[in-house]
């Protein structure tokens, strides 16, 4: 079992358009979210990017230059890194409805051998919605 060291979040790249992006990491420097589950003491590293568009292949390439770097500069592992796919992307939420190519993106991740794990930072209010409506729905 590997220790985890590096996280990579996908974002939307059309929700990117105006949103920074800090309270995904605002969630994982507190660990909280889809980031409850990692240590606060281990040191470990974190990179934003997005999927460069839809429908999203742009994601294979940023992986491919990823491990390219890890490798030659730092002694981190493919098996030591997990891809989070950010709340925006799996989620229904204030922004919309999950990607349409949710399904695509996971099948790039997967070719490059990457752990994923779903979700970010989670909202309380989306969270209680989708539970009491079972999808997002604008209140009437
Ligand atoms: S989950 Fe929220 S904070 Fe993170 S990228 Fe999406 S909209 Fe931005
Ligand atoms: S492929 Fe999905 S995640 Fe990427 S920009 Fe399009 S809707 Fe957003």
């Amino acid at each position: 079992m590997y220790k985890t060291k590096y996280i990579v979040v996908l974002q939307c790249d059309i929700v990117k358009e105006r949103c920074s992006g800090y309270l995904c990491e605002e969630a994982f420097h507190k660990r909280e979210g889809g980031f409850a589950d990692y240590p606060a003491d281990e040191p470990i590293r974190y990179l934003n990017m997005t999927c460069g568009g839809c429908c999203g292949r742009a994601t294979l390439r940023k992986l491919s230059n990823l491990f390219k770097l890890l490798g030659k500069r730092s002694d981190i592992k493919p098996e030591e890194v997990v891809l989070h796919f950010s709340s925006c992307i799996c989620k229904e939420s204030f922004h919309g409805p999950k990607c349409p190519h949710y399904d695509y993106l996971k099948e790039l991740v997967e070719r490059k051998n990457l752990l994923w794990r779903e979700g970010t930072r989670i909202s309380d209010q989306s969270e209680s919605r989708r539970d009491s409506l079972g999808r997002w729905s604008r209140e009437v």
